[in-house]
């Protein structure tokens, strides 16, 4: 007979170990099913963090670079691409081992180190990689968490385009950077990669199909990372990349046309990159159809409470392709575990208010509606905005570029959206998203008080200044 758990968990990234933990600490028997055999998924194996630690390196090499203005001798260090990616895996590391600890100190969670795959509704059938063994197991309920993978272009030679696994992945990034590359995509992955690269000295060409970078951001703020972005990068906007070939020399070609009048294009560099978006992770092995779980491209189907058609199977984290982001996975993969310890009614639904960041330099933040969106829902809003360089913490930093902006609606004087550009916009994203969760008016906000001399100080004034004309 098949082992009984109170959970099955296939997938131990955002979306499936905190529910996973959760229903242990609450007294469940878990068993969780990843080849990584640790907690973190993708996002620590090739994804948030080491692309973040990367992105420190490069920073600080930036930084280092205009020594003088802080009146320190300026040093010129050639990026030590193999130290970096030391630093990097040093990273990870520390954070598997600090996972390895969670998960022994979890009593009633038994990892295995494999995939998983459903027989039927109830069942599934595990292939543990280090064992080399199957067994069956019956979940009263499953999690799917299998996450996201990145698209694939229908274009001739895609496969040879690197992606962000070459750059990122444990132990397996690529030896060297080249010295020249083409980037497909100006998502945030695609924008963040070229924004790094360029940092740690390679020549970087950026390509996006639609006419603006970061495709459904706030305008302003696209335009304003795509400027920045412009002073290192070669950004290209309104071009279809219809192949890639070797070059016959050191490199590749990459043809496309420009989507305005067809022109034909091309570029050529050691490398390319792929970064053209991700799409839900649904293997075929996976079995949904045999639980009778729906999905289609754009992932699973859930419920506000992670519920898919098959109440007891759950499908948090990117796999259901509502937020692909790592912060957003953990809070739907806490959705899912409250949805099975207090049921649906107790449980917190999901909200679709997570902030999303993007590290460039300048870096960048957006939390709710922008007001393209607003206006698509029917909803009238009005916005203020202030320059982020007018206050202390940039003039410090010697970062005075982009803004803060708020979106309130008309009707309420709530606060719906906030966006952000410049230094430190990153975090501030956690007090734009309290201000939006909260439906904070922009005086409710301006009554905080923001520590001196922060970058939060922005924000404060802004939704000063907008509640004492409030009557626009
Ligand atoms: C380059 C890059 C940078 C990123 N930067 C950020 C960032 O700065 N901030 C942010 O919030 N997000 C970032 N993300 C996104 C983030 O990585 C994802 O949103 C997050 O990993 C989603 O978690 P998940 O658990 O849903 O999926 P995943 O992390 O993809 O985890 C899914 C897990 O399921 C396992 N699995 C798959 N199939 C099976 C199976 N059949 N059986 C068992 N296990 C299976 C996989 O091995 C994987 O470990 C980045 C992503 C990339 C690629």
């Amino acid at each position: 007979m098949a082992q009984a758990y109170d959970a099955v968990v296939i997938g131990a990234g955002g979306g499936g170990y905190p529910a996973a933990l959760r229903l242990v600490r609450a007294g469940r028997t878990v068993l969780m099913v990843d080849p990584k055999g640790n907690l973190g998924g993708n996002c620590l194996f090739e994804g948030c963090v080491p692309s973040k630690a990367v992105r420190e390196a490069a920073s600080l090499k930036s930084t280092m670079e205009r020594a003088d203005f802080f009146g320190l001798e300026a040093v010129q260090s050639p990026a030590a691409w193999s130290r970096v990616v030391a630093y990097k895996d040093g990273v990870q590391t520390r954070r598997y081992a600090q996972h390895r600890q969670e998960v022994e100190q979890a009593r009633g969670l038994t990892l295995v180190s494999g995939l998983a795959g459903f027989v039927d509704a109830n069942r599934v059938r595990v292939q543990d990689l280090l064992r080399q063994e199957e067994f069956t197991v019956s979940g009263r309920h499953i999690i799917v968490a299998t996450g996201s993978e990145a698209a694939h272009l229908p274009i001739a030679g895609f496969d040879s385009a690197w992606n962000h696994h070459d750059f990122f992945a444990w132990k397996q990034t690529q030896p060297t950077l080249p010295e020249d590359i083409v980037i497909l995509g100006g998502g945030y992955i695609g924008a963040e990669t070229a924004s790094m690269l360029a940092d740690l000295g390679v020549k970087v060409t950026l390509l996006e199909l639609m006419p603006e970078i970061l495709s459904g951001m706030d305008q302003d703020l696209a335009r304003a990372v795509r400027e920045g972005l412009q002073q290192r990068v070669t950004v290209v906007t309104g071009v279809e990349v219809t192949g890639i070939e070797p070059d016959g020399g050191h490199g590749y070609v990459v043809a496309g046309r420009r989507t305005a009048d067809g022109t034909a294009l091309s570029y050529r560099a050691q490398r390319v990159m792929a970064a053209a978006g991700r799409v839900p992770h649904v293997p075929s092995d996976l079995g949904l159809e045999r639980a009778g779980v729906a999905y289609d491209r754009r992932g699973i189907a859930v419920d506000a409470h992670m519920r898919t058609g098959v109440p007891h199977i759950l499908a948090p984290g990117d796999v259901n392709g509502e937020s692909m982001l790592f912060h957003s996975a953990v809070a739907m993969s806490e959705v899912a575990a409250r949805t099975i310890l207090e049921g649906p009614e107790a449980g917190a639904p999901w909200l679709r208010d997570a902030p999303a960041t993007v590290f460039t330099r300048p870096e960048a933040m957006t939390v709710g509606l922008t007001a393209e969106a607003a206006r698509r829902q029917g909803l009238a809003v009005w916005e203020e905005t202030r320059p982020m360089g007018v206050e202390a913490w940039a003039q410090i930093r010697g970062e005075t570029e982009g803004f803060v902006k708020l979106t309130v609606g008309r009707a309420t004087g709530r606060i719906v959206g906030m966006h952000a550009v410049g230094v430190d916009a990153a975090a501030l994203s956690a007090a734009a998203h309290m201000a939006v969760r909260l439906g904070l008016t922009p005086g409710e906000l301006g009554s905080m008080v923001f520590a001196h001399p922060t970058q939060f100080e922005a924000l404060d004034r802004l939704a000063r200044g907008a509640s004492s004309d409030s009557a626009q």
